[in-house]
Protein backbone atom coordinates (compact mmCIF):
# COMPACT_ATOMS: atom_id res chain seq x y z
CA UNK A 1 0.00 0.00 0.00
CA UNK A 2 2.89 2.57 0.51
CA UNK A 3 5.46 2.77 -1.64
CA UNK A 4 9.35 2.80 -0.36
CA UNK A 5 9.69 7.15 -0.19
CA UNK A 6 6.50 7.05 2.14
CA UNK A 7 7.61 4.51 4.73
CA UNK A 8 10.73 6.49 4.72
CA UNK A 9 8.89 9.77 5.76
CA UNK A 10 6.75 8.30 8.32
CA UNK A 11 9.81 6.54 9.31
CA UNK A 12 11.62 9.48 10.05
CA UNK A 13 8.58 11.01 11.47
CA UNK A 14 8.65 8.06 14.28
CA UNK A 15 12.12 8.11 14.70
CA UNK A 16 12.19 11.98 15.09
CA UNK A 17 9.26 11.55 18.07
CA UNK A 18 11.22 8.61 19.28
CA UNK A 19 14.03 10.63 20.15
CA UNK A 20 12.35 13.66 21.39
CA UNK A 21 11.01 11.71 23.46
CA UNK A 22 13.74 9.91 24.97
CA UNK A 23 16.21 13.05 25.15
CA UNK A 24 14.22 16.25 23.84
CA UNK A 25 17.51 18.29 24.49
CA UNK A 26 19.76 15.81 22.01
CA UNK A 27 18.24 17.36 19.14
CA UNK A 28 20.59 20.09 17.15
CA UNK A 29 18.93 23.08 15.40
CA UNK A 30 19.18 22.40 11.51
CA UNK A 31 20.30 25.93 10.83
CA UNK A 32 22.42 27.32 14.10
CA UNK A 33 23.11 24.07 15.65
CA UNK A 34 22.03 24.89 19.13
CA UNK A 35 19.50 22.92 20.80
CA UNK A 36 16.29 22.17 18.87
CA UNK A 37 13.17 22.83 20.75
CA UNK A 38 10.84 21.57 17.93
CA UNK A 39 10.00 19.11 15.80
CA UNK A 40 7.94 20.50 13.05
CA UNK A 41 6.47 18.39 10.18
CA UNK A 42 6.55 19.37 6.98
CA UNK A 43 4.11 17.41 4.17
CA UNK A 44 3.55 16.73 0.92
CA UNK A 45 1.20 18.74 -0.60
CA UNK A 46 -0.47 15.61 -3.07
CA UNK A 47 -0.36 13.25 0.00
CA UNK A 48 -4.13 13.78 1.75
CA UNK A 49 -5.17 13.94 -2.14
CA UNK A 50 -3.93 10.54 -2.72
CA UNK A 51 -4.66 9.08 0.77
CA UNK A 52 -1.02 9.07 2.11
CA UNK A 53 -0.61 10.02 6.01
CA UNK A 54 2.20 11.10 7.75
CA UNK A 55 4.55 13.67 7.05
CA UNK A 56 6.96 13.71 4.35
CA UNK A 57 10.39 14.44 6.63
CA UNK A 58 10.72 17.09 9.85
CA UNK A 59 12.74 19.67 10.45
CA UNK A 60 14.56 20.16 14.15
CA UNK A 61 14.58 23.98 15.05
CA UNK A 62 15.55 26.18 18.18
CA UNK A 63 12.69 28.70 18.84
CA UNK A 64 14.96 31.84 17.37
CA UNK A 65 15.18 30.25 14.10
CA UNK A 66 11.78 29.09 14.01
CA UNK A 67 10.75 33.27 15.10
CA UNK A 68 12.86 34.25 12.08
CA UNK A 69 11.42 31.58 9.64
CA UNK A 70 15.06 30.53 9.05
CA UNK A 71 13.86 27.87 7.83
CA UNK A 72 11.84 29.45 4.53
CA UNK A 73 15.05 30.98 3.33
CA UNK A 74 15.97 28.67 0.77
CA UNK A 75 12.74 27.87 -0.95
CA UNK A 76 12.57 25.13 0.03
CA UNK A 77 9.37 24.80 1.74
CA UNK A 78 5.74 26.79 1.51
CA UNK A 79 2.52 27.01 3.99
CA UNK A 80 -0.68 26.27 2.37
CA UNK A 81 -2.45 29.71 2.63
CA UNK A 82 -5.37 27.92 4.01
CA UNK A 83 -4.54 25.31 6.04
CA UNK A 84 -1.21 26.95 6.99
CA UNK A 85 0.51 23.28 7.35
CA UNK A 86 3.93 23.18 6.21
CA UNK A 87 5.10 21.83 2.72
CA UNK A 88 7.89 20.38 0.45
CA UNK A 89 7.77 23.01 -3.06
CA UNK A 90 9.68 20.37 -4.68
CA UNK A 91 9.98 16.32 -4.72
CA UNK A 92 13.44 15.57 -6.99
CA UNK A 93 12.40 17.98 -10.09
CA UNK A 94 8.64 17.88 -9.69
CA UNK A 95 6.98 21.00 -8.31
CA UNK A 96 4.25 20.07 -6.12
CA UNK A 97 3.05 23.42 -5.18
CA UNK A 98 -0.34 24.49 -6.83
CA UNK A 99 -0.41 28.39 -7.24
CA UNK A 100 -3.58 30.32 -8.06
CA UNK A 101 -3.87 33.46 -7.86
CA UNK A 102 -0.16 34.07 -6.26
CA UNK A 103 -1.32 32.16 -3.41
CA UNK A 104 0.01 28.62 -2.77
CA UNK A 105 -1.78 25.81 -1.71
CA UNK A 106 -1.42 21.98 -0.99
CA UNK A 107 -3.74 19.80 -3.44
CA UNK A 108 -6.47 19.61 -1.17
CA UNK A 109 -6.77 23.31 -0.15
CA UNK A 110 -5.78 23.55 -3.97
CA UNK A 111 -9.66 21.40 -4.60
CA UNK A 112 -11.42 24.07 -3.47
CA UNK A 113 -10.09 27.11 -5.62
CA UNK A 114 -9.82 25.39 -8.96
CA UNK A 115 -12.57 27.05 -11.01
CA UNK A 116 -14.25 25.39 -13.74
CA UNK A 117 -13.87 25.66 -17.55
CA UNK A 118 -16.31 24.85 -19.93
CA UNK A 119 -14.90 22.24 -22.70
CA UNK A 120 -15.17 24.57 -25.47
CA UNK A 121 -12.59 26.95 -23.46
CA UNK A 122 -10.34 24.37 -22.95
CA UNK A 123 -9.26 22.81 -26.18
CA UNK A 124 -9.68 26.82 -27.58
CA UNK A 125 -6.56 27.42 -24.65
CA UNK A 126 -4.92 24.47 -25.90
CA UNK A 127 -5.57 24.97 -29.72
CA UNK A 128 -4.26 28.17 -29.35
CA UNK A 129 -0.74 26.96 -27.06
CA UNK A 130 -2.03 27.98 -23.81
CA UNK A 131 -1.45 25.98 -20.63
CA UNK A 132 -1.41 28.02 -17.98
CA UNK A 133 -4.67 27.14 -16.68
CA UNK A 134 -3.79 23.75 -16.02
CA UNK A 135 -3.08 23.22 -12.39
CA UNK A 136 -0.91 20.63 -11.01
CA UNK A 137 -2.73 18.83 -8.48
CA UNK A 138 -2.97 14.68 -8.19
CA UNK A 139 -6.74 14.47 -8.57
CA UNK A 140 -9.91 16.63 -8.08
CA UNK A 141 -11.38 15.17 -4.76
CA UNK A 142 -14.78 13.77 -5.29
CA UNK A 143 -15.19 14.12 -9.39
CA UNK A 144 -14.95 11.66 -11.97
CA UNK A 145 -11.31 11.79 -14.51
CA UNK A 146 -13.07 11.97 -17.35
CA UNK A 147 -9.83 12.16 -19.48
CA UNK A 148 -6.09 11.87 -19.53
CA UNK A 149 -3.47 11.97 -21.86
CA UNK A 150 0.29 12.08 -21.37
CA UNK A 151 2.37 14.90 -23.42
CA UNK A 152 5.71 15.92 -23.87
CA UNK A 153 7.24 18.66 -25.65
CA UNK A 154 9.92 16.06 -27.25
CA UNK A 155 8.79 15.24 -30.94
CA UNK A 156 10.12 11.64 -30.76
CA UNK A 157 7.61 11.23 -27.07
CA UNK A 158 5.00 8.61 -28.05
CA UNK A 159 2.20 10.28 -26.34
CA UNK A 160 1.03 14.12 -27.02
CA UNK A 161 3.38 16.20 -28.51
CA UNK A 162 1.47 19.13 -29.52
CA UNK A 163 -1.35 21.02 -27.85
CA UNK A 164 -3.59 21.37 -30.95
CA UNK A 165 -3.07 17.33 -31.02
CA UNK A 166 -4.58 17.41 -27.40
CA UNK A 167 -6.91 19.93 -28.20
CA UNK A 168 -8.73 17.78 -30.94
CA UNK A 169 -8.28 14.43 -28.86
CA UNK A 170 -10.34 16.05 -25.70
CA UNK A 171 -12.99 17.11 -27.93
CA UNK A 172 -13.29 13.57 -29.47
CA UNK A 173 -13.71 12.30 -26.35
CA UNK A 174 -16.11 14.10 -25.06
CA UNK A 175 -18.28 13.54 -28.37
CA UNK A 176 -17.34 9.92 -27.83
CA UNK A 177 -18.59 9.98 -24.56
CA UNK A 178 -21.78 11.78 -25.50
CA UNK A 179 -22.51 9.04 -28.29
CA UNK A 180 -22.49 6.38 -25.52
CA UNK A 181 -24.95 8.86 -23.37
CA UNK A 182 -21.88 9.66 -21.17
CA UNK A 183 -22.33 13.21 -21.99
CA UNK A 184 -19.45 15.70 -19.82
CA UNK A 185 -20.69 18.07 -17.50
CA UNK A 186 -20.51 21.80 -18.04
CA UNK A 187 -18.00 22.10 -15.21
CA UNK A 188 -14.29 20.61 -16.33
CA UNK A 189 -11.14 20.75 -14.55
CA UNK A 190 -8.39 20.20 -16.83
CA UNK A 191 -4.90 19.31 -14.34
CA UNK A 192 -1.68 17.77 -14.29
CA UNK A 193 -1.76 15.19 -12.74
CA UNK A 194 1.56 13.93 -12.78
CA UNK A 195 4.50 15.56 -13.58
CA UNK A 196 7.40 13.49 -15.24
CA UNK A 197 11.05 14.72 -15.62
CA UNK A 198 10.58 15.06 -19.57
CA UNK A 199 6.51 14.68 -19.61
CA UNK A 200 3.21 15.70 -18.22
CA UNK A 201 -0.08 13.49 -17.26
CA UNK A 202 -2.82 16.08 -17.88
CA UNK A 203 -6.19 15.22 -16.84
CA UNK A 204 -9.94 16.58 -16.86
CA UNK A 205 -11.85 15.57 -13.96
CA UNK A 206 -15.98 16.91 -13.91
ZN1 LIG B 1 18.54 27.65 15.47
ZN1 LIG C 1 -3.62 23.16 2.55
Amino acid sequence: MYCPDTLKRINNEEVAKHRAKLNPTAAKCEYCGSLATKVIPVFNPADAVRGVEGAYCTIEICDDCYENSEHMNDGEYFNCTDCGELFIVNHSWDSLVCTIDDEQYCHKCAADHIEPKILSNICKDLADGKVGSWNRINTIPKKKKLWEGEFSSYSDFPGYTSTQKLSEAIQEAAAEASGEGEEWPDDLYPIISQNYQFSVVLAIYG
